[in-house]
């Protein structure tokens, strides 16, 4: 789960990480008031969830409580782009309204987690500020990292290490290094998968500050951090995969028009692949689960169908604990529901194949049956729709 710049601060500062005076407003008479409370000037932050808002308008200084006004009221209510977006953009509903700082040196730090060491990794770069993708692709060696043993915690030596390579004044080192201890505990303790800070400046009086805030949590530990699902901002999410996280359906919105219902995420990610291998763009990733009534199959298939991308739905169905005459049962609910006419291709195997696809010719449904993966991404490249 993602969250906001605003909400990732308020957890740096229950830790101890400095963070720009900041006001969450909701309208421009709010944005106007918090710049005169910070001094009548301030820095105009849209909160979305993605980054690369400086580039693109959402970070604005404003040297006046009319100013910050006039802003708030051209982006609250709009859609931000940027490079992170996609082209329709994220809802802008709330800002931060944020003293403006004095940058002395601008720094890069992120903790996420290293599948090739299966444990956390402290990032840091001296270039802050810039796409960190950037600086890996053209001066790979700014970027110093710390693989971190999960049993023994961040250590000493790896925080001196990273302060080194940042090449920071005896002044600033020692703070720095309180930022980088802390980090470790904010991802610790709330199961994150990351927490990046770009920039972590340097004021022009020595502070270490962390100027912006991205985390993201752990969707499999949110279970025990009731406190922190209220920081869901759900008109942030994908509006279909939000609904199918509500149903508790594994569901990724994709570009492509082919629907693609599975059970089972192996089997899913294989789905995707064959299909796009065919020359054929699935339009999600679905896995209804192990455990699905038809009912719950047949949510699966109306979150499909009401994907207006979705053009072609293809199957395939590994009948296991999910049986293939629950599946298909589910299938022909929701098309009965919905009167849709899209095709589908359908592969069924396993437990009680026949009667499955004995339920889905009986339906009426415009249905081609195949017996192999290969086969279903065929014939659905073949659909002429
Ligand atoms: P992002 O583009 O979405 O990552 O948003 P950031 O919060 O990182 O802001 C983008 C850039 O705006 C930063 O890298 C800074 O250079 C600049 N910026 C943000 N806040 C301030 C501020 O208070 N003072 C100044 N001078 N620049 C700021
Ligand atoms: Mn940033």
């Amino acid at each position: 789960m993602n969250i906001h710049e605003f909400q990732a601060k308020e957890i740096f500062t229950r830790y101890g990480i400095p963070v720009p005076r900041g006001i969450v407003v909701a309208t421009p008479a709010e944005a106007e008031a918090a710049t005169k409370e910070l001094g009548g000037q301030s820095v105009v932050k849209a909160q979305i969830h993605a980054g690369g808002r400086g580039k693109s308008g959402g970070v604005q200084l404003v040297h006046s409580p009319e100013e910050a006004s006039e802003v708030a009221g051209r982006m609250l209510g709009s859609r931000l782009v940027t490079p992170q977006t996609g082209p329709q953009g994220a809802p802008v509903q709330k800002l931060l309204i944020e003293e403006s700082v004095d940058i002395k040196k601008e720094l890069y730090v992120a903790l996420t987690i290293d599948r090739g060491h299966r444990g956390p990794a402290l990032l840091v770069s001296t270039q802050g500020g810039m796409d960190i993708e950037e600086v890996a692709a053209n001066d790979p060696q700014d970027i110093h990292t710390e693989p971190v043993d999960p049993l023994l915690g961040l250590m000493p030596f790896q925080t001196r290490r990273l302060v080194r390579h940042l090449g920071l004044d005896q002044a600033v080192a020692g703070d720095a290094a309180k930022v980088l201890t802390a980090i470790y505990r904010v991802f610790v303790e709330n199961d994150c998968s990351l927490v990046e800070i770009n920039p972590l400046i340097i004021t022009g009086d020595d502070r270490v500050v962390a100027l912006d805030a991205k985390i993201n949590l752990d969707d499999d530990s949110l279970f025990r951090h009731a406190d922190l699902m209220e920081y869901r901002d759900v008109s942030q999410e994908d509006e279909l995969e939000a609904q199918a996280a509500d149903l508790d359906i594994a569901y990724v919105n994709l570009d492509g028009d082919v629907g693609c219902l599975v059970n089972g995420a192996g089997l899913a990610m294989a789905t995707l692949d064959v299909t796009t291998g065919a020359g054929a763009a699935p339009a999600n990733f679905l896995d209804v689960g192990g455990g699905a009534t038809p009912e719950k199959v047949a949510n699966a298939v109306k979150i499909i169908l009401s994907d207006s991308k979705v053009r072609r739905v293809l199957v395939n169905i590994f009948g296991g604990i999910l049986r293939c005459d629950v599946a298909a049962e589910g299938i022909v609910l929701a098309y009965k529901e919905t009167g849709s006419t899209v095709p589908l291709v359908v592969r069924m195997l396993g437990t009680n194949m026949v009667e499955g696809k004995a339920l889905l010719s009986a339906s009426g449904l415009p249905v081609v049956f195949t017996d192999t993966l290969t086969e279903a991404a065929d014939a659905i490249k073949q659909l002429n729709v």
